[in-house]
């Protein structure tokens, strides 16, 4: 037997806990949650959560929730910011990124796919179907394919008009809106009290061919621990990449940090980290789930709405901001 795999052997039969003792578990864990919850970004976020609570009451388990919640956001053929519908790129394409992440640590992400509707459905197949995490561009869609997406030539004459209208001028700003985003960021609790995220965007409008933001990238547009909780993100994807935010975010709930407290700091970090940029340029949102049922949102400039499912009622909240 080679000395390699003695080691792994040897290790394996000391349990997890080595790795326990270098990961201490800062806050003392209260009960878990389990009456389900659902939490997404923006007002639009109600549809989705709607999707994922039915799903629920059918038995379904925190990743099926999120899936169906950004699936549901993903075939509305009108909405241009998700799914097929979306604005395009600045040659005209519509490109789409997703991810998820469920409460085992398996995550799968696709990123600059084309012509498929459901997107977070091809980011979970990948991650199940899959051994890796991310695939991009022809590689996820020849996935895809294989896998039994069909290909969908669909194109949204709303987004097809605005395009040819952007392109009168072409300016290409990667200039966020304030209160008008891209993307469904959406993390569900089942009733056993077990964690899963989604994110599903077609990302910036009008953006470079190739450009990928923070969505679906795991850590950054999403990020989910079984035993801390979870986060996602909408906003400017490349100061939440520069960022890292959304694992910060659940490393600071590990720490002892309330939801609402993780997303502060995380937003105050983006800033810092960020600060080369005009803060006036761009926006950045977040929401946060700990494992004890609390919600958190905050965001850079006011306007950023989220949408909760909680104790059988549906509430849209406006999140608090750093800028007034
Ligand atoms: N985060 C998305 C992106 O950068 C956009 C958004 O959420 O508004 O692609």
């Amino acid at each position: 037997m080679n000395t390699r795999r003695k080691f792994l052997q040897s290790f394996a039969a000391l349990g997890a806990l080595p790795l326990l003792s270098f990961m201490p578990n800062l806050k003392k864990r209260q009960k878990k949650y389990t009456e389900g919850l659902v939490v997404s970004t923006w007002n639009f976020g109600v549809k989705a959560n709607t999707a994922a609570v039915k799903i629920m009451n059918d038995g379904g388990n925190a990743l099926d929730m999120v899936t169906a919640g950004a699936m549901e956001m993903e075939s509305d053929p009108t909405e241009l910011t998700i799914g097929l519908g979306g604005l395009p790129d600045r040659e005209g394409h519509t490109t789409l990124d997703a991810c998820v992440m469920d409460s085992i640590g398996r995550a799968g992400s696709v990123c600059f796919l084309e012509k498929i509707k459901h997107p977070v459905a091809v980011a979970r197949a990948i991650m199940e179907k899959s051994p890796h995490v991310v695939l991009v561009g022809d590689g996820a869609q020849q996935f895809a394919l294989q896998n039994g997406f069909p290909k969908d030539e669909y194109q949204n004459p709303e987004a097809q008009k605005a395009y040819r209208e952007w392109l009168e001028k072409s300016e290409y700003k990667p200039i966020i809106n304030i209160e008008n985003h891209d993307t469904i960021g959406i993390l569900a609790m089942d009733k056993k009290g077990d964690l899963s995220g989604a994110c599903t965007t077609s990302g910036l409008s009008y953006k470079m061919r190739g450009r990928v933001g923070d969505s679906p990238i795991i850590g950054a547009g999403l990020y989910v621990d079984n035993e801390v909780g979870a986060a996602t993100a909408s906003g400017l994807g490349e100061t939440i990449l520069r960022s890292c935010s959304s694992f910060l975010m659940v490393e600071l709930m590990r720490q002892g940090y309330s939801p609402l407290n993780a997303c502060k700091e995380a937003i105050q970090r983006l800033v810092k980290i960020n600060s080369f940029m005009n803060i006036g340029d761009y926006q950045a949102c977040f929401i946060a789930v700990s494992k004890e049922g609390e919600i958190g949102a905050y965001s850079v400039h006011p306007g950023f709405t989220y949408s909760v499912w909680k104790n059988g009622e549906h509430q849209v909240l406006t999140a608090g901001s750093l800028l007034s």
